[in-house]
């Protein structure tokens, strides 16, 4: 295998992966390095007994209709990969329930996620409606001033994006609904972005909402490893070269620019562009070090806090999912109607009354598990910190109480659910760090508020010859981090034409 190469990609999770397979289709010598045995990063799969659990997806978002084409088509279909995959759209968002108090399904479609809510919540009629129209308003502004690139965006122009992108999105919910248990039907996607409504700019909000709701939620069939896997083989399909196990281990800088890269085996491979996948504390701080790291990549980080990690079972049933009354993909189960409340049990060990997702996949892709089995995937949201102070002694012990506690809450809601189990794994935060090398294990990387944003990050990267893509650079989910990929990647292609370097 050659030491020197146009560009090494540290990383194979989705933006490594988009990136290293658009560099490649370009023509640059390419090599991925990846310290897990498989590629994907969050977007992976495992084995327990005869199910192979989906690690992340739960819902894709950006692929779209057929009337609607989604941003995810063309990047897919730039790469290669489109037609080798298929994809299942999901006909519903959720359904959300708090016990005796809410059990509501909201469709995926704009009238219907509106009448369903509105045949809840019947004295709100107007304010429903209100709210869904600010909500389009809103984005058919963002769509002009920002996806058609107007070069005029002025307060005139696009009232609606001055007065309520950098809003707080309780405020906006508390603006236009009264009943909590509306506010929590509403704003329960906060759990896809890691931080309460207090805490989230309304355009993120507004973005999930309009997102799924017109480009409608989607599985792969065969899962996130399948898409994974489709992009390694266009990458090395178009001459690219990918080492498993095999962390980087060291930037080499000189003068203030990239020169190679150290993996863990002690291999020097020379190159002048450095694409990291990793997160910002691992590259600035473990693999170029304080001494080479430029002062301002230092102060970002400074001013910066790292999202949310999940506590996950993955439950393999010996039934069908309607054998324990699941017929929705996507559930929202919450103790209560307070985001405040559910974002500080995030900090803490509880499960008794955290909110927790459960994801099913045989409910939209029937094929998913084995014949007359079904798999899901139960989310709560889980910082690090509590974890790592539980001694080592009492890890098992009370990661099983978690899990007993979670389960319990299943089965209230699903009974049957624990006499169906036939494979369980348990996964906390400090697995997520385990095996995506995630700082606090989150998937999410930095929490999502406005100041740490693209808007306030600086959009050049701080060593010349490095780049950056993924969760942590800009918005977690697989569109984003799918897209980041590929813009580092032209970003990188831009440079090399600029010097002369032959791709
Ligand atoms: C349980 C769960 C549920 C989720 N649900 C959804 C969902 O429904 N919809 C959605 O859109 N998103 C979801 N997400 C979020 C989404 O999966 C992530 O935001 C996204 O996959 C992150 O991609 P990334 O490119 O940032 O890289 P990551 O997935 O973080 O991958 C980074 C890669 O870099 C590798 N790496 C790190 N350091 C080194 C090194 N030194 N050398 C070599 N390799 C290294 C890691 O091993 C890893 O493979 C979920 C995530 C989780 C965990």
């Amino acid at each position: 295998m050659a030491t020197e190469y146009d560009v090494v990609v540290i990383g194979a999770g989705n933006a490594g992966l988009t990136a290293a397979a658009t560099l490649a289709r370009k023509g640059a010598r390419v090599i991925m390095l990846e310290r897990h045995n498989i590629p994907g990063g969050c977007a992976t799969s495992f084995c327990r007994g005869r199910f192979e659990f989906e690690v992340s997806l739960h819902q894709l978002s950006g692929m779209g209709t057929p009337e609607f084409p989604g941003p995810l088509q063309g990047l897919l279909q730039g790469l290669g990969v489109r037609d080798k995959l298929e994809f299942v759209r999901m006909e519903d968002l959720y359904r959300v329930m708090v016990p005796g108090r809410l059990d509501l399904v909201l469709p995926a479609d704009k009238g219907g996620v509106i009448g369903a809510l509105q045949g809840r919540f019947p004295a709100e009629r107007e304010n429903i409606g209100r709210f869904f129209d600010l909500v389009y308003r809103f984005f058919s502004e963002v769509i002009s001033a920002f996806y058609m690139k107007d070069p005029e965006v002025t307060p005139e122009k696009y009232p609606l994006y001055f007065k309520y992108a950098f809003r707080d999105a309780q405020s906006v919910l508390d603006a236009h609904f009264t009943d909590p248990l509306l506010k929590l039907a509403v704003g329960i996607y906060w759990c896809y972005m890691g931080l309460p409504p207090r805490l989230l700019a309304f355009g993120d909000l507004a973005a999930i909402l309009f997102a799924y709701i017109e480009l409608k939620p989607c599985h792969i069939k065969g899962g996130s490893q399948t898409l994974s896997n489709a992009i390694v083989d266009s990458f090395i399909g178009n001459g690219g070269h990918v080492r498993f196990n095999c962390g980087a281990e060291k930037i080499i800088v000189r003068d203030g620019a990239v020169r190679g890269v150290v993996t863990e085996h002690g291999d020097q491979i020379t190159t002048r562009y450095v694409l990291s996948n990793a997160s910002p504390i691992t590259t600035f701080l473990e693999l170029i070090g304080r001494d080479d790291c430029p002062a301002v990549a230092l102060d970002e980080l400074k001013g910066a806090s790292y999202s949310t990690s999940f506590f996950t079972i993955f439950a393999g049933l010996r039934c069908e999912p309607e054998a324990v009354g699941i017929a929705e993909a996507t559930n929202f189960i919450c103790a209560q109607t307070d985001f405040d409340r559910d974002f500080a049990l995030t900090r803490t060990l509880d499960c008794d009354e955290s909110a927790f997702i459960m994801s099913c996949y045989d409910v939209s892709d029937p094929g998913f598990s084995p014949p007359g089995a079904c798999q899901c995937a139960i989310v709560a949201m889980k910082y690090a910190e509590p974890w790592l102070q539980v001694p080592p002694e009492r890890y098992a012990a009370e990661k099983y109480r978690c899990a007993e506690a979670i389960l319990r809450r299943v089965e209230a809601h699903f009974p049957g659910f624990r006499e169906q189990i036939e494979e369980i794994e348990i996964a906390t935060p400090l697995t997520h760090l385990r095996y995506l090398a995630q700082p606090g294990g989150s998937p999410y990387g930095f929490e999502q508020h406005v100041k740490d944003s693209s808007f306030f990050r600086s959009p050049k990267p701080p060593l010349k010859g490095l780049y950056c893509a993924g969760a942590w650079y800009g918005q977690p989910g697989y569109q984003p981090t799918l897209a980041s990929g590929v813009a580092a990647a032209r970003a990188i292609l831009r440079e090399m034409k600029a010097q002369e370097v032959k791709p």
